[in-house]
């Protein structure tokens, strides 16, 4: 069994290490012997090793062909683990279906946002997901409206799923030690699913782009002057006031009017 190659900072490779985090993580998940858990990113195994011993129904997905070979041989293996060699990014979530997913990853930082919403997105069922991420992404997936952190992300996030913040993590406790903090956060998918408006993501866009400017400057173009009053929103606010529920008012009147389908 040789030494894994030393970590890759293109795969955003820092290990975790520290137990207490390790155990945390896996105290917050409690996976049950009759869960299908999908890990992203085993790395070294830190996650997976727990994993394979609570007897569930284990699908790994790592990009590192090191790992990929290094993985089963451990000796924590067990041979219906599904080892799935590729891209998290270029997963078909709805080939692991139908049994509900629950994820779990300490994701490399480069890859969170895109496969998030990948998950938000996907067609297959996902219960619940248990990941490490970057603080300062934490802090705006969990934020409160008319806050500095409160932006496209906070409305995109909630409008999906509902978030917890559970455990902080100092940079100490991966190998070898990030620049940043870390948080781990359960993100639990609203169900069902909601269909949300086609014009949310180019507004939310447009807006928090140029979240100093009113909202009637910011969304020229892209509202017109009528719909405000129809939506009761005050066109002199700023984005960072709106609430979810505003925004999904407003793209859902936008949808309705029927001027924005395609915009990016
Ligand atoms: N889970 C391990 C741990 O906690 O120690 C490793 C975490 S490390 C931050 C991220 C892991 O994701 C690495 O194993 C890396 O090779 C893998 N990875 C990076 N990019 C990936 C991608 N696009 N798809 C799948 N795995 C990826």
């Amino acid at each position: 069994m040789s030494a894994p190659a030393p970590p890759r900072k293109r795969f955003g490779q820092n290990f975790l290490h520290d137990r207490r985090v390790i155990d945390g993580i896996l105290a917050a998940a409690a996976v049950r012997p009759e869960d299908h858990i999908v890990e992203i990113g085993p790395g070294r195994g830190a996650l997976t090793a727990p994993l394979a011993a609570s007897g569930c129904r284990l699908s790994i997905v790592e990009i590192d062909r090191d790992l990929i070979a290094w993985l089963p041989q451990q000796p924590w293996w067990r041979e219906d683990i599904e080892l799935i060699a590729c891209d998290a990014l270029k997963v078909n979530w709805t080939t692991l279906a139908p049994t509900p997913l629950r994820v779990i990853g300490n994701l490399p930082y480069n890859i969170s946002t895109p496969l998030l919403f990948a998950l938000l997105g996907t067609p297959a069922p996902v219960r619940d997901l248990h990941l490490m991420l970057q603080r300062e992404v934490v802090q705006r997936m969990a934020a409160q409206p008319g806050t500095a952190a409160w932006g496209r992300l906070s409305v995109a996030t909630q409008l999906r799923a509902r978030v917890e913040v559970l455990i902080d993590v100092p940079p100490g406790a991966f190998f070898p030690p990030p620049k940043v903090q870390s948080q781990v956060i359960r993100v639990l998918p609203h169900d069902p699913a909601p269909q949300l408006p086609r014009s949310l993501d180019g507004l939310l866009r447009q807006a928090f782009g140029a979240r100093r400017k009113t909202l009637r400057k910011a969304l020229s173009g892209r509202v017109e002057a009528a719909l405000w009053a129809a939506v009761d929103i005050d066109p002199g606010l700023r984005a960072e006031v709106l609430s979810c529920a505003d925004w999904l008012r407003l793209a859902s009147a936008v949808d309705a009017a029927g001027y924005t389908a395609g915009d990016g």
